[in-house]
């Protein structure tokens, strides 16, 4: 059992009786609580690159470099500028996702469309990842056949984009050249449907499963960096599928790899628009 925290308080009439009010205060405290983790974790997050900016100004300021020596410096210099800017567009697209209601209603976004875009933005991370190794991913993803018959979504394309590219880039981070990443798109006998990204990488340990899609949390934290990561990415993911009804389910070996399976309920899903026909 949790414990419950009551706010007590006793108001005393004149008749002599007593009014005793007692609040629950539980999820208010436990809020609280919440937010005080979320400032910390925020200033952290930010403090790290801005220790170092500073420290390479300095360096810039009290040492005599050369061009080229120069020029390194302003681009690790830009490199922490970029992080921070990432982890500040991220958070905003968190209060906004947290701000506002259901988008998008009576917006359609083909998943053909959907899933051509993930595929380019994957294959260039891909490639950017993977340009100093010998080794590139294999990537597959779904034919134009599927695709073709796979139909549309009820909900806002900018915000499924970025759900799903998110998944499919994490999958790409976290598998080291030379393995796979699978997408697939599966129609369910139910009339459900469901997105499955596959990947041969790292893997993820049971007992961070059910955290990873909260902020800032990390298993690895080197590699998060290394590849670009600001920790947010899955918390924007949860939020943007719990706004379209869809359920996020996570399967994972350690040293084998993941599968992150996105659930598309049926009635919000209708089936691709049949070509006019001739009269
Ligand atoms: P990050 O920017 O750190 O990648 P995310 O919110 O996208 O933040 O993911 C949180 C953590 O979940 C990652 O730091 C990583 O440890 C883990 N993770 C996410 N996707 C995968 C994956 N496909 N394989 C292994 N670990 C993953």
């Amino acid at each position: 059992a949790h414990p419950v925290r009551l706010s007590v308080q006793l108001f005393p009439y004149a008749d002599g009786r007593m009014l005793l009010l007692a609040r629950d205060v539980t999820a208010l405290e436990q809020a609280d609580a919440m937010r005080r983790d979320f400032v910390a974790n925020v200033s952290h997050e930010m403090r790290t690159p801005l220790t170092v900016l500073s420290g390479f100004v300095e360096t810039l300021q009290t040492l005599p470099l050369n061009v080229q020596e120069r020029a390194r410096y302003l681009s690790m210099m830009a490199q922490q500028a970029t992080r921070m800017q990432h982890v500040v567009e991220d958070l905003l697209t968190l209060s906004r996702l947290e701000g506002s209601p259901f988008p998008g209603l009576g917006e359609w976004t083909p998943v053909k469309t959907l899933l051509r875009r993930c595929e380019e933005e994957a294959r260039a991370l891909s490639s950017l990842l993977t340009k100093h190794q010998q080794r590139p991913h294999t990537l597959q993803f779904p034919s134009a056949d599927v695709l073709q018959q796979a139909g549309e979504i009820a909900g806002s394309q900018s915000e499924l984009q970025s759900a799903l590219s998110n998944l499919i880039s994490n999958a790409v981070r976290y598998t080291p050249g030379g393995g796979s990443i699978t997408v697939e798109w599966l129609p369910q006998d139910d009339g459900t449907a469901v997105f499955s990204v596959r990947d041969t990488g790292v893997g993820i340990a049971p007992e961070h499963i059910p955290r990873i899609t909260e902020r800032f949390y990390r298993v690895d934290r080197s590699r998060s960096r290394e590849t670009g990561g600001t920790g947010l990415g899955l918390a924007i993911v949860k939020h943007v599928l719990q706004r379209h009804g869809a359920a996020l389910h996570i399967t994972s070996t350690v040293g084998k790899g993941s599968t992150f399976s996105v659930t598309f309920p049926a009635n919000r899903l209708r089936p691709a628009a049949q070509p006019a026909l001739a009269h």
